[in-house]
């Protein structure tokens, strides 16, 4: 019997998800898409895939973040992505002085071991920094090259995985929807009913769940960044990416444009208003890199809502309790690499597949009462 099945949400683990559900015997499921959008923080993303040589001492949201690196690139190479929406480039990260790069170099050894993706991470000096990102006047410091390091660009991503889910068994509906039991929701005044419903609705998941009154331990987070126009250069998109120590990154997209960010503020809730000041500290911060950067070159000034749980770690699953209801969110800054890996899980579930979460996260009842 087919299976009809809503997903809430179009961002990364949205529309991932639709792209699985359409994957397989997806003449099993019709699957229909609801997405309001305002404030989407795969839109708004800075892009960078690169989490192995985080110090977070996690080891589920690493296991979570190394096996969703390597899906993403899995899912665009599968997918013919191009490279406006996907390039692995690699990620430069540099350090100002020499141990705390040698202590991240052997951080680097240890995990080259179980991350394949990864590659093998090189020491790189400032002249060979110049050399792959010629944009830049210098860099300051000597840095270690990361080869599975890859920047998305989130909106096109998605769009990607929809068109193709479009052609199979989704259609998309644009607009906000409230949750009226485990099977039903209300959108545009009408009553839909589901077989089963997926939560992909990022910072929002506590306001949908609440009319349900299912409490989620889950904070909002405002992220700004800026896309700068520079003078055009035909290499551009091959640039690696890059994060110098304690400043914002540099991420060269398309042909002549650089995304710098972004801000991290927590009390500031589902505010999406653009800080005037933020973008000035982030044309500052340009400037330190690169020679006489104004106001004037940015393009746009992107503003987004990351979900974060109290310890930081995503969840998904089925809601305990109702087992009609599945949600993956809490992907905090990193969510562009957890996203896809959390919705395949989501939708391994739907369709009863073994799996196991214990390697990836606490109990999800950690994260809803
Ligand atoms: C500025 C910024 C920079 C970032 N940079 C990076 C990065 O470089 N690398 C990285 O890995 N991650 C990054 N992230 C984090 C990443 O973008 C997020 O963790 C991830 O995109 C979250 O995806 P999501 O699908 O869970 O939520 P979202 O992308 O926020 O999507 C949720 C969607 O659900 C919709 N929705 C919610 N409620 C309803 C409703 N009731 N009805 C209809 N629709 C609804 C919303 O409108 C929205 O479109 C960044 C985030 C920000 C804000």
């Amino acid at each position: 019997m087919v299976q009809k099945i809503a997903i809430i949400g179009g961002g990364i683990v949205g529309s991932t998800a639709a792209y699985y559900l359409s994957q397989g015997e997806y003449a099993n499921f019709e699957v229909s898409m609801f997405d309001e959008g305002i404030g989407q923080a795969t839109k708004a993303a800075a892009g960078i895939i690169s989490p192995w040589l985080s110090k977070r001492r996690n080891k589920k949201w690493f296991r979570l973040a190394s096996d969703g690196a390597e899906l993403v690139a899995k899912i665009a190479q599968e997918t013919k992505m191009n490279d406006d929406a996907y390039a692995n480039n690699g990620t430069i990260i540099t350090r100002k002085n020499k141990e705390s790069l040698d202590e991240l170099y052997k951080i680097a050894l240890e995990r080259e071991k179980n991350n394949p993706q990864m590659g093998s991470v090189q020491y790189i000096s400032k002249d060979e920094i110049k050399n792959l990102i010629p944009i830049i006047k210098n860099s300051p410091y000597d840095g270690l090259f990361v080869p599975g390091g890859s920047r998305i660009d989130g909106n096109l991503y998605c769009q990607h995985l929809l068109n193709i889910a479009m052609k199979r068994n989704l259609s998309i509906y644009k607009g906000k929807v409230k949750l009226i039991n485990d099977n039903q929701i209300l959108y545009k005044g009408k009553i839909f009913t589901f077989d089963k419903i997926i939560l992909a609705t990022g910072a929002w998941s506590k306001e949908i769940l609440a009319n349900l009154k299912i409490n989620l331990n889950l904070r909002p987070q405002k992220g700004q960044l800026i896309e700068l126009r520079i003078a055009n250069n035909e290499f551009i998109n091959k640039m690696p990416v890059m994060m110098p120590e304690s400043e914002y990154d540099f991420i060269p997209v398309g042909r002549e444009k650089l995304i710098i960010g972004a801000t991290h503020d927590n009390d500031q809730g589902f505010d999406l208003k653009h800080e005037k000041s933020v973008d000035i500290a982030l044309v500052k911060t340009a400037n330190n890199l690169i020679n006489n950067v104004k106001a004037n070159d940015i393009i746009l000034s992107k503003v987004g809502t990351r979900a974060y749980t109290d310890d930081f770690s995503p969840f998904l699953g089925m809601i305990p309790g109702h087992p009609s209801l599945f949600i993956g969110t809490g992907l905090g800054s990193s969510g562009l690499t957890t996203g896809p890996i959390v919705s395949k899980l989501i939708v391994d579930l739907i369709k009863n597949k073994k799996i196991d979460l214990n390697q990836y996260q606490k109990p999800i009842s950690t994260y809803i009462n």
